[in-house]
């Protein structure tokens, strides 16, 4: 069997290691230490935001961003159809209700009508949840005036896209907050983490109190709220400073495998690689493609073709307005017909865009999805 080749695994540099061994020197393996400090200004500083509170998920902080919006029993929360459950589960962890908000063609992220529609039919959402799928920018400045013009907080789910910028601006930092994640998929990892991110330095306070158990200040064990245990370890974020140093390189990697797909695949007039906006610069987490649906290919057979070569491949994620735990929810379309979001999950499928992919792996595969197409 030829070597597996992944969709996006963990590469790591050996600098991320210093950092651990001057945590295990120090003795400052847990809790807390200096790794997480540094990393948490370290990450504020590469994205250009006032304050950042490490936390042991992207999950965790989009749960207390939810939280620091207000979201309370039965408040309407606007969020993205077209991504991860992880964006919009914590929505339900505060007792909110999701409304889903279809995409655009362009970005295929949160379509800024579909949001206006919503304002029409809900006028007081508590938050709008918005992801940039795949590490490409939204059609972030139309969202963000719209939900400026309504006084209602923006939650930007960078999770997918640290790195990415648009209009000269790095994702993440659009929203009154933002998440990123460092599970061990995503563009940079520490195994598993994630950062709320915002410029409002008594948010990110509060956010570090819920995360330690919502410790008040004295000396006995005394508690005025419900906290939680989501705090990033010292260890952890080591790997996150390491990691971080090597966030350029990674983006410079993945920008060259979607380029050299979009090159290959040129040819065949049925397949389309994932669209970004002009005036936005994607950190080009996974490299998608459409498949037009009169091709005698389905994204089944490129994913079936793949796998028995050893080579990962993953549907679009499904979206959130198709999924039985929110068949009650409303969803929001521009048009009458079949959602944007569908369309793109029916027909879409993410290629491996691993860093450590070699020209060699990226011939295997391009040759096995163009020997589908002849
Ligand atoms: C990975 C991911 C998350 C969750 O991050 P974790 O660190 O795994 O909790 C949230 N949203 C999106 C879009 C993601 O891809």
């Amino acid at each position: 069997m030829s070597k597996r080749i992944y969709l996006s695994s963990p590469t790591m540099h050996g600098e991320e290691q210093r950092y651990i061994k001057e945590a295990f020197d120090t003795n400052w393996v847990a809790p807390l230490g200096t790794n997480v400090n540094e990393f948490e200004k370290e990450l504020a500083s590469y994205v250009g935001v006032g304050h950042a509170a490490a936390l042991s998920a992207g999950t965790a902080a989009l749960h207390l961003a939810m939280k620091l919006a207000g979201v309370t029993d039965g408040d309407v929360v606007f969020c993205s159809d077209l991504t991860f459950a992880a964006t919009v589960n914590p929505v339900s962890y505060e007792k909110g209700v999701q409304v889903f908000l279809d995409s655009e063609e362009e970005s295929w992220n949160m379509d800024p009508r579909a949001l206006e529609k919503a304002f029409e039919k809900y006028p007081n959402p508590k938050a709008v949840v918005l992801v940039n799928l795949y590490g490409t920018p939204a059609k972030l400045d139309a969202i963000k005036d719209i939900c400026s013009a309504h006084q209602v907080p923006l939650i930007e789910d960078a999770a997918e896209s640290l790195g990415a910028v648009y209009h000269g601006k790095q994702t993440g930092t659009f929203g009154t907050f933002g998440v990123f994640s460092f599970n061990g998929n995503k563009i940079i990892t520490t195994s598993g983490g994630g950062m709320l991110v915002s410029d409002d330095a008594a948010a990110i306070e509060k956010a570090r109190f819920w995360a330690t158990q919502s410790r008040d200040p004295a000396r006995h064990y005394q508690h005025s709220e419900i906290g939680y245990n989501y705090r990033m370890s010292n260890i952890v974020a080591g790997i996150g400073r390491g990691q971080l140093k090597a966030l350029d390189l990674h983006i410079q990697k993945k920008k060259a495998i979607y380029e050299t797909y979009q090159k290959e695949f040129a040819s065949i007039p049925e397949i389309r690689m994932n669209p970004y906006l002009p005036g936005s610069a994607p950190n080009f987490w996974l490299s998608c493609m459409t498949i037009d649906p009169a091709s005698k290919v389905t994204p089944l057979d490129v994913m079936v073709a793949l796998e028995q070569e050893n080579i990962e491949s993953r549907p679009i994620w499904k979206p959130m307005h198709m999924q039985p735990v929110f068949a009650t929810h409303d969803f929001i379309q521009v048009a009458d017909g079949v959602p944007v979001s569908e369309r793109i999950f029916e027909r879409g499928v993410c290629l491996p865009s691993d860093v450590k992919n070699t020209e060699e792996d990226m011939e295997r595969i391009i040759g096995i999805v163009k020997g589908l197409f002849a």
